[in-house]
């Protein structure tokens, strides 16, 4: 019953209110990819160990590694840090939630790296990647919804291109922009321009759009997915008709995983109340964070901030604008009035006790507070 309740906790200092969502916070691949890493740490303390790139994106988590001893392969992006000429069969490679190409898989492979061993991909990306091979072998080309440079998509990519035609679709605008290709109101030559790097290897625009599915990055906004799922599905009534479409359309349902789902349902809920602003706390290249904000945003000002260390003060705070990609600085964020209320959650990359001192930092700005255990004694 508890699981389905989306409905916020409201956390009542006196002069402070935060409304907290429901859920936020570390997901089931995020613990599972912790939990490995550091094992691999423990387990190989005379070997080199190395990650394939950020475990997750959340800066503390990823520097607490790299102060242990984990270095990083390459950056968010795929340019490299460390030359693959200098990884033996003898260093440790993790592989992180987000997984990695099957270039990459391979590459490691012909030196002899044992990927397997600390694998950490999350299962969740993985059914993403069974999803796709099913579709494939089901004679569809494959369209992903995701962001074509994250580390999942690109992974994501690399597996669907093995099992059928792929394409990358970024949001609707894209989607909109691959319709034109499916009805044949645009050339091909204009498709291999506007999806330079985000199509498979021999794709071909005028026989690979005729039979397609969909599926996700697990990270994206669920409304914008079913969009662009339904958008297509209508795109294909309209050019082949109702009664075939099963031909041309696999209906499927989302592959979005249970994280997102609940991180943003229960965002849903927070929408629901008055609120002065919103802290959203998480990971500046986060995108499952990115949409929690993007929800916050249509209600309420809101700060997306990575640690309680961009609240700098009453009057001052550092906050990220994933619109611009850029950091800003607002100033007098905190309204003069006798009772405030703060909406307060995080991304899935996000330990809980960040948001612990973030709302500790704040409520430490307010006169005459309630005590901790007098707020908490309720729950
Ligand atoms: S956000 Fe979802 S897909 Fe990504 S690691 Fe967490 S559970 Fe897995």
């Amino acid at each position: 019953m508890r699981k389905q309740d989306f409905s916020p906790t409201v956390l009542d200092f006196g002069p402070v209110r935060f409304i907290l969502a429901r859920h936020f916070g570390f997901c089931y691949g995020v613990e599972n990819a912790i939990e490995i890493s550091y094992r691999a740490l423990e387990e190989n303390t005379n070997k080199k160990v190395y990650l394939l790139s950020q475990m997750i994106h959340n800066q503390e988590v990823n520097s607490d590694l790299q102060a242990r001893g984990i270095k990083f392969i390459m950056d968010t992006d795929g340019s490299q840090f460390i030359p693959w000429d200098s990884i033996t069969k003898e260093d440790i490679v993790i592989i992180p939630a987000f997984g990695t190409t099957l270039e990459i898989e391979r590459l490691l492979a012909d030196k002899g790296v044992e990927v397997q061993k600390y694998n950490t991909t999350c299962p969740f990306v993985e059914k993403v990647w069974n999803r796709a091979e099913k579709l494939g072998k089901e004679s569809n080309t494959i369209i992903i919804h995701g962001k074509p440079s994250h580390e999942e998509t690109r992974a994501t990519f690399s597996h669907s291109s093995i099992n059928g035609p792929s394409v990358i679709v970024r949001d609707m605008d894209d989607a909109i922009q691959l319709g034109n290709y499916i009805l044949g109101s645009k050339s091909r030559l204009e498709f291999f321009e506007a999806f330079q790097g985000k199509y498979s290897d021999g794709f071909n625009p005028d026989t690979d759009l005729k039979k397609i599915g969909v599926v996700n990055q697990t990270t994206m906004l669920a409304k914008e997915t079913q969009a662009i799922a339904d958008f297509f599905k209508q795109l294909m009534i309209k050019k082949y008709g109702e009664e075939t479409i099963k031909g041309h359309f696999a209906d499927t349902r989302d592959t979005l995983c249970y994280a997102t789902n609940d991180n943003q349902d229960a965002t849903y809920e927070l929408l629901k109340n008055d609120a002065d602003f919103a802290v959203v706390v998480g990971g500046y290249n986060s995108s499952n964070t990115s949409h929690i904000v993007e929800l916050c945003e249509s209600r309420f000002p809101t700060f997306f901030i990575n640690s309680e260390n961009e609240i700098r003060s009453k009057e001052e705070i550092h906050h990220f604008d994933y619109h611009k990609k850029e950091k800003k600085i607002t100033y007098g964020y905190i309204p003069y009035k006798n009772s405030v209320t703060i909406v307060l959650t995080s991304g899935a990359s996000c330990p809980d006790t960040v948001v612990d001192k973030v709302m500790m930092k704040l409520a430490g700005y307010f006169d005459n507070l309630k005590k901790l255990e007098k707020v908490i004694d309720m729950f």
